[in-house]
């Protein structure tokens, strides 16, 4: 080591979303785990979550629920993954509600299921409109309270240690701009998707692949890059930054797509490649840059008790959503690809793991099924810290030399990282680059 700046531990996860979070939560107590995280602990996608996470509600459903997710994915997905995460719900959800997180009920205290778009049946279990909240502020608690887990917050992974394809650690920014060097006998990427890269997403500016654009520096195997869901309903602004969504369920509980003629143009609860594309064809139709949503099925107080958070942002916007059409755009919202794993969240690379939406273990295919991903996140980190904590090797002692003096500024480097990404998104498909993401610099 040229410098003195680097820390040691057990095991390095990048990230403290619900991914981050359930991996360091499974690990076993008499590991070292050091949580990194580039914003404040609670600056992530997965505390915007509002739809809900699905769960196999009963065995009838194993093979509705199968196809439901396969169909959306437009077959691409990889079954082993599908079953393993199906398989898996039940259990975790389990472990979610011993550990304290609350789902919404009915009358008769009976789960109340909601659905979702390309959902055939009711499986989606839901906290109001903020079920990513109430579950990742959960773990949070419980994760700060544990003696083995220790979060450093505003601070940046910018580069893998490596030799031989054999990982030993990340490379890092402090908060205060200092690089430092954190060694590590397993690494865990859970940095999230890609969001921060389009002009127009639902994502944290912050979440900007860069794990992706790591792997593709070190040659760690990616998957389906191009696979990337663009949501159909966000709340039209004209102002910049993060766009509001309009989860999947408020169409799920009867809300209908208008265009310009206020006519319905598309059924509103197919899967959201086919309602994005409908609703493209209408602005281009029209000359617009976005449709109208309204929910006539319930009143405002109903709206307001179902979806307190979506109901707000559109008052704030001047809108009732179950009296006035509500302008709404497709945006950027989920990374179907990534880094590629199998169903342990085991990369290409030795000693590194990555779960959430930074990896690709093929669930997803090519197209998500609504509230499916805090539900693969969960499941696929349980079993990355499982497959930490039954590993038995003897990591290798000779740490590679690290020359923190090499990187330059942290602007610089995301800079790179973005046109990495960019790059590799064109390479794979010049379609969607062109329509997703031209805008960009
Ligand atoms: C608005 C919205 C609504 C959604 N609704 C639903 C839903 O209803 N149901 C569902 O199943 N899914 C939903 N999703 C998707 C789901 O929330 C995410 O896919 C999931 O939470 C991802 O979790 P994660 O832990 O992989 O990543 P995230 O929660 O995004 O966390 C990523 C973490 O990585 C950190 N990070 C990133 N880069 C670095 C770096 N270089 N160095 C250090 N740290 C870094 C970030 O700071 C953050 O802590 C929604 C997503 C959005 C945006």
């Amino acid at each position: 080591m040229k410098n003195d700046n680097f820390i040691k531990t057990n095991t390095v996860i990048v990230g403290s979303g619900v991914a981050g979070l359930f991996a360091a939560l499974c690990l076993p107590k008499e590991q070292d785990v050091l949580v990194i995280t580039k914003e404040n602990l609670d600056d992530c996608d997965s505390f915007l979550a509002q739809g809900g996470v699905c769960v196999l509600k009963d065995i009838n459903d194993f093979d509705c629920y199968f196809e439901d997710t396969m169909k959306a994915g437009h077959y691409e997905n990889n079954p082993e993954s599908v079953r393993v995460m199906i398989e898996s719900s039940q259990d975790v959800i389990g472990t979610l509600i011993d550990l304290g997180v609350k789902f919404d009920t009915d009358g008769d205290g009976e789960y109340d299921y909601t659905r979702e778009g390309a959902h055939r049946r009711n499986r989606i279990l839901h906290h109001k409109d903020e079920t990513g909240k109430e579950i990742t502020a959960t773990l949070l608690d419980i994760a700060k309270t544990k003696t083995n887990i220790t979060f450093v917050t505003r601070t940046t992974m910018i580069d893998l240690i490596e030799k031989d394809n054999v990982c030993y650690g990340i490379v890092c920014y402090d908060e205060y701009g200092e690089k430092g060097a954190i060694l590590a006998d397993n690494v865990i990427l859970a940095t999230g998707g890609i969001g921060g890269l389009f002009k127009n997403s639902t994502n944290y500016p912050h979440i900007t692949g860069d794990s992706f654009a790591l792997a593709l520096k070190h040659g760690i195997e990616l998957q389906n890059m191009n696979y990337i869901q663009i949501h159909p309903t966000t709340l039209y602004s004209k102002k910049e930054g993060r766009r509001f969504l309009i989860s999947e369920s408020v169409r799920g509980e009867g809300a209908v797509l208008l265009n310009e003629n206020g006519e319905r143009f598309t059924d509103e609860l197919q899967p959201r490649d086919v309602v994005t594309n409908a609703i493209v064809e209408e602005m281009k139709k029209f000359g617009t840059d976005h449709v109208y949503l309204n929910l006539p099925t319930m009143t405002s107080e109903e709206a307001k008790k179902r979806f307190p958070n979506i109901f707000e942002a559109c008052m704030e916007e001047g809108y009732d959503m179950t009296k006035d059409n509500v302008p709404v755009t497709p945006a950027q919202h989920y990374m179907m690809g990534g880094v590629k794993t199998d169903t342990n969240g085991v990369t290409s690379m030795k000693n590194l793991y990555a779960v959430g939406e930074t990896a690709c273990n093929g669930v997803h295919g090519k197209n998500r099924l609504a509230s499916n991903s805090l539900l693969e996140s969960l499941v696929f980190a349980k079993r990355a810290a499982d497959t930490i904590a039954n590993d038995t090797s003897v990591k290798p002692s000779d740490v590679p030399e690290v020359d923190l003096e090499k990187y330059t500024s942290k602007e610089e480097i995301q800079k790179e990282f973005k046109h990495i990404i960019m790059d590799e998104i064109k390479r794979k498909d010049p379609d969607f680059y062109a329509k997703w993401c031209n805008d960009e610099d």
